[in-house]
């Protein structure tokens, strides 16, 4: 078993639940996995520190200037897979192996990381790590949300989270990840070079009609929440098929008052709606808040509508893009350029620093489940390409 391949099974059994994997921030489990990762950075003789932010920086301090970082993420969804992530972080360890084992001398610093609470499992606060080390805080939103307590039992200073700030020794930023989608499995191609990550719109509504008896209010007169609710559903899903830079999901719909026989009064439901360009997103949210309106209107229902996030999407660094180009000609692969339909922490970075992604297949398109899988002779040309990107940048 290659390095990799022997790292990325030790690094499942930390956490192991039920066939996935799960460790969430400032847990027991991500703790362990730091201090596993802590180990292997010090291994490669790297300064290993877990930051305030609770992010595992190994740095090969070396040369002059910005720094090249690169890495994922080790925290998971709820009994996720054993690749999200992981796959990143080791792949960036086996860049340095690599390197040194060459005898490469970097003329500038490299760094790798493991960013902390990536996935936001626990406290709904994506990126937290990612975020912290590129200064943008929100200590009123995480304290609200348990952040500060959690800190607190692991035994570390929530107010530090603000001297998590270190964006600025950076002067490039890579990572590799697996797709989450079945795109390059159906394609055949070995890997994908991000070109943007897409943007992320998220909205609640309410529809408030009229709950009546079931039998004897006639069909017509009715105003019936969910008819109108499920209206938006399938309005949304034919735009976004009618598409190819948007995609559409509601995965929360309640109903009341919720009986056998009553007609739904209230229908709550949650909108999920993302495009990789500029434009598609702004089409996209105009789409949403126009036929919401439009059918609560026609089925003379009221309407209350509330964006949760709205996260434009973000282009990645065409220089870095390139050099994944060459990298993978280099190495024999094959490729596409294809937009991430996920976030990820690349798409915080790329607000401060160049930055760049490349995906391996995902079996299925299957992940945040324990079916998540790559085979390993994908696994290690995405990490052979991503060394060889990183030695072209530090070279
Ligand atoms: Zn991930």
């Amino acid at each position: 078993m290659s390095s990799l391949a022997a790292e990325l099974e030790a690094a499942a059994q930390i956490g192991a639940d039920g066939g996935g994997v799960s460790r969430f921030a400032w847990s027991p489990e991500l703790a362990q996995a730091n201090e596993w990762l802590i180990r292997r950075l010090e291994e490669l003789s790297l300064e290993a520190e877990l930051d305030p932010a609770g992010n595992v920086f190994g740095r090969w301090a070396v040369g002059e200037g910005s720094a090249v970082l690169v890495g994922s993420h080790l925290d998971t969804v709820p009994r996720g897979g054993r690749y999200d992530g992981a796959l990143g972080v080791l792949a960036a360890l086996a860049t340095v192996r690599v390197l040194r084992a060459e005898g490469v001398e970097p003329k500038r610093p490299l760094w790798v990381v493991s960013f902390n609470d990536e996935e936001g499992s626990r406290f709904q606060t994506g990126m937290l790590g990612s975020r912290a080390f590129c200064g943008e805080v929100d200590l009123e939103d995480w304290r609200r949300r348990g952040v500060a307590d959690a800190m607190a039992r692991a035994g570390v200073d929530f107010d530090q989270l603000t001297s998590a700030r270190a964006v600025d020794g950076v002067g490039a930023y890579l990572e590799l990840h697996i797709e989450q989608g079945p795109v390059l499995e159906q394609s055949g191609e070995d890997l994908g070079i991000v070109t943007a990550i897409t943007g992320l719109l998220g909205f609640r509504v309410k529809l408030l009609g009229a709950a009546n008896h079931a039998g004897t209010t006639p069909m017509d007169g009715r105003r019936d929440a969910l008819a109108g609710a499920s209206r938006i559903v399938l309005e949304l899903r034919e735009e976004a098929r009618a598409r190819e830079d948007m995609t559409a999901n509601v995965g929360i719909v309640s109903v009341e008052p919720g009986g056998f026989n009553v007609i739904p009064g209230l229908a709550e439901f949650t909108i999920d709606v993302r495009s990789p360009t500029a434009e598609g997103f702004e089409r996209a949210e105009a789409f949403v808040r126009e036929t919401v309106k439009r059918v609560a209107a026609e089925e003379g229902l009221g309407m209350e509508m509330s964006a949760t996030h709205r996260k434009p999407p973000v282009a990645l660094d065409q220089g870095l893009q390139d050099a994944l180009v060459g990298a993978a000609e280099a190495e024999g692969a094959s490729y596409r350029l294809m937009p991430s339909g996920a976030g990820h922490d690349a798409m915080v970075l790329a607000h401060h620093v160049p930055a760049a992604m490349l995906f391996v297949p995902s079996r299925g398109g299957i992940s945040h489940s324990p079916d998540e899988y790559t085979p390993p002779e994908q696994c290690e040309l995405g990490a052979r390409v991503l060394a060889r990107a990183v030695r072209g940048l530090v070279g």
